[in-house]
């Protein structure tokens, strides 16, 4: 409870009395006066918890942490008990459809599939950026190779 109280908020644009307020009304936010009791809200293992808890608070104690955290600010003593559940999503895919140089898409022999092409999502960061990522990296090679794609289209269709 200090730590809610003392601490930075945290989270950018709240003030502390928004924070506090979400406790009662967002369920992603948890409150319980123990910690087995928040554990149990959660569906986080009880011991484990209580485990967690008092390596950290022995940590601060001794002024020195065997997972290396260097910010031991204070012991995490009397309730209440808050969590926030973290939750983790994929914004862009790494993976994605084999093309050739004229981005059309392959097949597992490494043949071309007649008139079918792709780009932008589908192609996969990796296509683009090998082992590496950089972010906003995603939007200008989907509209530029979908303006390719479009311009070839066009082309054949006027060949034809
Ligand atoms: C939260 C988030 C943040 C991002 N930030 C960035 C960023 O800052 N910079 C950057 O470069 N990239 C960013 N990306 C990645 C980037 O947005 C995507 O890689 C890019 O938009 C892909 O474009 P796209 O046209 O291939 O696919 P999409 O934008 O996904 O377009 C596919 C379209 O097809 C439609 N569709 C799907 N199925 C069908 C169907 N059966 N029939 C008809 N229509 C269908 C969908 O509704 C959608 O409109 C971000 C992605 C996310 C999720």
């Amino acid at each position: 409870m200090a730590i809610l109280e003392q601490a930075p908020v945290g989270l950018m644009g709240f003030s502390r009395e928004a924070l506090r307020a979400l406790f009662d009304s967002h369920p992603m936010f948890f409150r319980a006066d123990s910690a087995a009791a928040l554990a149990q809200q959660t569906g986080i293992d009880v011991a484990g918890l209580e485990r967690s808890l008092s390596g950290y608070n022995l940590a601060v104690a001794r002024g020195e942490d065997p997972l290396g955290r260097r910010h031991l600010p204070r012991p995490i003593g009397e309730g209440a008990f808050h969590a926030i559940r973290m939750q983790g999503y994929s914004v862009t895919s790494t993976v994605g459809l084999a093309v050739d140089d004229q981005l059309r898409v392959l097949r597992g022999d490494g043949q071309p599939i007649p008139n079918l092409y792709a780009a932008g999502e589908l192609l996969g960061s990796g296509q683009l950026m090998g082992k590496a990522f950089c972010g906003g990296m995603m939007v200008t090679p989907a509209l530029s190779f979908g303006r390719l794609i479009g311009q070839r289209i066009a082309a054949a269709v006027t060949q034809a």
